[in-house]
């Protein structure tokens, strides 16, 4: 139980990574927030937590609404007795040759991002600082926070953004007792990495097999994805480790796809 009495708002907490980290959260003993833009998904995934002992609610909200990040935290605040930890996961990914990119995908792919990375930072530093107990602030980068995969601009500028707004964290949060840190994984089976793979497949003129084999998986040393569990693990490490040491860090997560 190395989370107990510990209160968790996860973005995109409804799928994917955002889902197993709230799942293993919950298992420490944290009181989970799954929030997420698709409400029935997240009031499902609240639900199976509680079912298993878990204290947990489902809010929904769009990590690029000011408004409605304000409110979601202040709900779970409410709930929960403030917030400890804040894992900023929601995410998408399109991708596209950068002269084919539109602008408008271009901004909704850095709103989610980077604005609902700001937004829920704010919200929930607020409380972090006021509760006087610290607090830790976890962004969910990407190998692509450290270099670049063709057809995906905005979502490599958007990861490598997030190691800038997560270091302004740890240099003004330590003061407070907060700390940030980043996760960057390599490829993961979730709906985000299904969907690119017949994209991929059809903008490369590649094979979807070939994708995975020779694009995705092509830099590892084993050839093989990484796990939502391995990512949790990660996540559970950053959240429950004790003092400032460990703040204003990245760390890769890829079957040595990537080498610091
Ligand atoms: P996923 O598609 O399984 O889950 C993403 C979740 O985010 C969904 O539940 C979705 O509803 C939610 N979401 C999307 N837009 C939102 C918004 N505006 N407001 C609130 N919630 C929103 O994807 P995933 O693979 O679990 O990705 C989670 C994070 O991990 C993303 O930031 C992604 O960039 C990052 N990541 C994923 C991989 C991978 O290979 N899957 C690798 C590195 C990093």
């Amino acid at each position: 139980m190395q989370l107990k009495n510990k209160s968790a708002f996860i973005t995109g907490a409804a799928s994917g990574i955002g889902k197993e980290i709230a799942t293993m959260y919950a298992r420490e003993g944290a009181k989970v927030v799954i929030a997420d833009l698709n409400d029935d998904a997240a009031a499902t995934t609240a639900a199976s937590l509680v079912a298993r002992g878990a204290q947990a609610i489902g809010v929904a909200v769009d990590v690029t609404d000011e408004a409605q990040v304000n409110a979601a935290v202040e709900k779970a605040a409410a709930t929960f007795g403030g917030i400890d930890i804040l894992v900023s996961n929601a995410g998408i990914q399109i991708i596209h040759p950068l002269e084919e990119f539109s602008f408008a995908d271009w901004k909704k792919l850095l709103a989610i991002h980077l604005d609902g990375a700001f937004l829920t930072t704010r919200a929930c530093l607020k409380h972090m600082y006021a509760q006087g107990r610290g607090g830790t602030v976890i962004y969910m980068g990407s190998v692509h926070s450290k270099e670049a995969s063709p057809l995906k601009a905005p979502y490599v500028t958007a990861k490598h953004g997030l190691i800038g707004l997560c270091q302004s964290v740890a240099k003004e949060g330590a003061a407070h007792n907060v700390r940030a840190n980043v996760i960057c994984p390599g490829f993961v089976r979730t709906p985000l990495v299904d969907k690119q793979i017949p994209e991929q497949a059809r903008a490369l003129g590649i094979s979807e097999a070939d994708v995975i084999k020779n694009v995705m998986l092509k830099e590892t040393v084993d050839g093989q994805f990484t796990t939502t569990d391995d990512v949790a693990r990660l996540a559970l490490l950053f959240a429950a480790f004790p003092t400032n040491a460990l703040t204003g860090q990245s760390l890769v997560v890829s079957h040595g796809w990537f080498m610091q």
